[in-house]
């Protein structure tokens, strides 16, 4: 391999991660039907019935950069995706780190921290640990000289529409200028000087996004979160890095749904990750045609598409359960696809 060859295989990193048995699950003696054998590969034990109806395991076996078991903390995860990124954005570049997976696999146990419960903790998600390693950096002599200022956004996309996290759900408008630049009219960027400053960003947003809702699962899975940490030099943008807790992706049941509302959100979810999945393979082929104006998720993020400095790392979240096989495997032949040429 050349040089520019490992540089263009480190432009995409794709990985899963397992999450333990839940309590529902237990009760209900759900089988783990995923096994993690080595730190790259996820087997899947899918049970099948032949004709004659005796049983048998259907084997398959992913190979993905990392595969995390069960017992993987936060930190591991993190260290191991996002983190190489942070030195993405110091060096000019734009960087993406996506959890994508059905809904309860745990893309926002990943990216915002633990929420469930009363002992609400953001701060040891990946949006946090990114951030604590973006202050960090700075202090760096190397860094320090660049004199960059930190701001952060956080907002909602959902039914293609853009809702501010940092001010109340504001509806904003995507506008799209001569120069093909795409700009969130009004998005609120705020200025962060420490990793406590962030914090309270995420609980802010975080509160925003889930307010109002009959379950904690209802609307949020239907909508994908972006956080993001801008570095700017002299008020320009010197790099940045966007983390998104994407929808769930099951949404099969939603299509044949008799709610209209509900078919027209869920054709928009499918069209979204359809459209993420193209504008990340053409950035890791390098293609001078990414299809970013598919989706808005995909529009808003068309500068970290098709930089020459861009990278993206995406966080397959998979439930070990038999009663998710046929999700989780959507979501691992998604995840390879992502990667494949
Ligand atoms: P999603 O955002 O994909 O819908 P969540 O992140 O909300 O899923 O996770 C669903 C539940 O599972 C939450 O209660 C969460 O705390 C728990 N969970 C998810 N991942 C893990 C993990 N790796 N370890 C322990 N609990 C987890
Ligand atoms: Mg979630």
């Amino acid at each position: 391999l050349s040089t520019a060859d490992l540089i263009e295989e480190h432009k995409i990193c794709v990985c899963v991660r397992k999450r333990p048995l839940n309590k529902k699950e237990l009760s209900i003696r759900d089988l783990d039907v995923i096994t993690i054998p080595s730190k790259d590969v996820v087997m899947v034990h899918e049970p099948k019935q032949k004709v004659d109806l005796t049983r048998y395991l259907e084997n398959q076996t992913f190979r993905f950069d990392y595969a995390f078991d069960d017992s993987t903390t936060n930190e591991m995860v993190y260290r191991f995706t996002a983190r190489p990124l942070v030195e993405t954005i110091f060096d000019r570049g734009m960087a993406t780190c996506f959890a994508y997976g059905q809904t309860g696999s745990g893309k926002t146990h990943t990216m915002g921290g633990d929420f469930s419960g009363k002992n609400q903790d953001c701060s040891k998600g990946i949006y946090a640990l990114a951030a604590r390693d973006v202050f960090v950096m700075l202090k760096k002599p190397c860094y320090k000289k660049f004199d960059l200022q930190v701001y952060s956004t956080f907002f909602e996309i959902y039914s293609g529409k853009v809702f501010d996290l940092l001010n109340g759900k504001t509806k904003l408008r995507v506008l799209e200028d001569g120069k093909q630049q795409v700009q969130v009219v009004g998005l609120q960027e705020r200025d962060v000087r420490c990793t406590e400053d962030v914090l309270k960003l995420i609980e802010v947003g975080n509160s925003c996004r889930t307010s109002g809702q009959t379950s904690a699962n209802a609307h949020s899975s239907r909508s994908h979160a972006v956080f993001q940490i801008i570095l700017r030099r002299k008020g320009k943008m010197h790099g940045k890095f966007s983390l998104i807790d994407l929808a769930g992706n099951e949404r099969g049941a939603d299509t044949s749904s008799a709610d209209r509302q509900t078919r027209l959100e869920g054709a928009e979810i499918n069209k979204s990750l359809l459209a993420l999945k193209e504008c990340i393979r053409a950035l890791g082929r390098n293609k001078p045609h990414t299809p970013f104006r598919a989706s808005k998720l995909t529009q808003v993020l068309r500068d970290s598409f098709i930089g020459e400095n861009s990278r993206t790392c995406m966080i397959a979240t998979i439930s070990p359960g038999m009663t998710s096989c046929e999700n989780t495997l959507n979501t691992l032949r998604y995840a390879n696809r992502v990667k494949e040429l």
